[in-house]
């Protein structure tokens, strides 16, 4: 027999699928296609990468909210909140269901009029809305919540000369049990800012109409209890006004702030099964409604502002692999053509990514990085992946919310988004953007103009 060359043995650490209770760890289960329309298609036809988003998604996940909350208080109102996606594709899904618009500037208020949404059914938010907007927002009837003292002196400067009064509410902030405090929106509950302001909207009743109360704790909150809470503070201070200042409170508002089923960066468990269920805080509000003493024939509206939970589950990203490498560490990384300018969101979330096809070998701990030139392009520090080569493709789950308001252009041009109807039919609902749209408002001085 021959002797066999020598060949140095080599150590290598096993990082990834070690041996667990239940036998070797599975990687991520492949997803080749959403709702039946094969994943390579979708990509061959609107090109790599693609944000997709179920139509038939937008529509449970909302039905959901509204049934969770409407079985347990009579008189519920969504009013979808535009910075979180404004597409008018899905915005429109969402007024197709039911929902009014919550919008926090002078630009989604536009938006939301040119959706067809009537003014009175636009609740207009936010620590800077400028005197145009209030105006513009007075004209058209829009219902204004008032963040700040300023802002209510502007608007009854606004309301002088007009033939009738702006619609407003106030916005409250509270302790909830929620740490931090947002305390910078709003009129403090327990200070007794909000009193005074409630009091100064009553002597100016000959020009604003009080007609609700608004409150938004924070976003991606996980305590039910702490809806509750507010709800609880809210209504009692809805009736202290009717009682003590003669101002019947039509609605309730309780914003937004509703988890999704994404997991938060840090967290122990993943997302489906560290966030509760919306019945817990559907059951939280309403009993703390039902418990506030209101008339039963005069219970307050609830308005809900859902904007996360209503549509990151609806959401996801198409991209393919660019590269693969070895890291001086030893760590495997894999460079896709996605960047954290298209998923503002993992900053904040370990985002759920699956290959496209079944690849064979074994799961190893993989750093996902984007496509940029820049050092903080990480999508997942660690994630557990097949072996990807280059030209597989790869699909991030949930990514609805918030990805396609803060996406920035940066380095790379914005791709295309598609929606997938109820019938799997796709339909480009912003198109892929181009140098020319980039440059459109660019202008170069005469001087810089080559004569050549
Ligand atoms: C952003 C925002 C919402 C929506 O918050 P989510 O956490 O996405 O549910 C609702 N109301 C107001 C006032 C907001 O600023």
């Amino acid at each position: 027999m021959p002797k066999l060359p020598y060949e140095r043995p080599t150590l290598r650490r096993l990082t990834a699928a070690p041996l667990a209770k239940f036998g070797p760890q599975a990687g991520p289960r492949p997803v080749a296609e959403l709702e039946g329309v094969p994943v390579p298609e979708l990509l061959a036809r609107f090109g790599s990468p693609l944000f997709v988003l179920s139509e038939r998604q937008l529509r449970r996940s909302y039905q959901a909210m509204h049934r969770a909350f409407g079985t347990r208080y009579p008189r519920v109102q969504l009013a979808w909140s535009y910075k979180t996606n404004y597409l008018n594709a899905v915005c429109r899904v969402f007024h197709q269901e039911g929902a009014w618009a919550e919008v926090v500037s002078g630009m989604e208020l536009e938006k939301a009029l040119a959706n067809g949404v009537p003014g009175p059914q636009i609740l207009f938010n936010g620590p800077g809305k400028t005197l145009a907007d209030l105006r513009r927002a007075a004209e058209v009837e829009a219902i204004i919540h008032l963040d700040n003292a300023d802002e209510l002196h502007r608007l009854l400067d606004v309301a002088a000369g007009r033939p009738h009064r702006p619609r407003v509410a106030l916005r409250v902030n509270l302790d909830a049990g929620i740490f931090p405090q947002w305390d910078r929106f709003g009129f403090n509950l327990e200070n007794g800012q909000a009193w005074q302001a409630l009091q100064q909207v009553a002597e100016a009743s000959d020009r604003l109409e009080l007609v609700g109360l608004h409150c938004h704790l924070g976003t991606f909150i996980l305590q039910p209890a702490a809806y509750g809470a507010a709800a609880a503070k809210l209504a009692a201070l809805a009736l202290r006004c009717q009682q003590e200042l003669q101002l019947p409170i039509g609605y309730l508002d309780l914003g937004g702030g509703f988890p999704s089923q994404n997991t938060l960066k840090g967290s122990y468990l993943p997302g489906p099964d560290a966030v509760p269920p919306l019945d817990d805080y559907a059951a939280a509000v309403a009993d703390a409604l039902l418990g506030a003493g209101f008339r039963p024939d005069a219970l307050p509206l609830l308005v809900l502002e859902a904007g996360r939970a209503l549509v990151d589950e609806a959401g996801y990203l198409l991209g393919t692999v660019l590269a693969t490498k070895r890291l001086a560490d030893g760590r495997r990384a894999t460079v896709v053509d996605f960047g954290v300018n298209l998923l503002f969101t993992s900053y904040w979330y370990d985002h759920h990514i699956s290959p496209v096809r079944a690849a064979s070998g074994q799961t190893e701990a993989t750093v996902l990085y984007g496509p940029l030139c820049m050092n903080i392009d990480v999508l997942r520090e660690s994630i557990s992946l097949p072996p990807l080569v280059a030209g597989d493709q790869v699909v991030v789950h949930r990514v609805g919310a918030y990805n396609m308001s803060q996406w920035q252009q940066f380095i790379t041009l914005r791709p295309n988004v598609v929606l997938l109807d109820t019938q799997g039919q796709a339909h480009v609902i912003r198109e892929a953007e181009t140098l020319e749209y980039l440059q459109q408002n660019e202008r170069v001085p005469a001087h810089l103009v080559s004569e050549q």
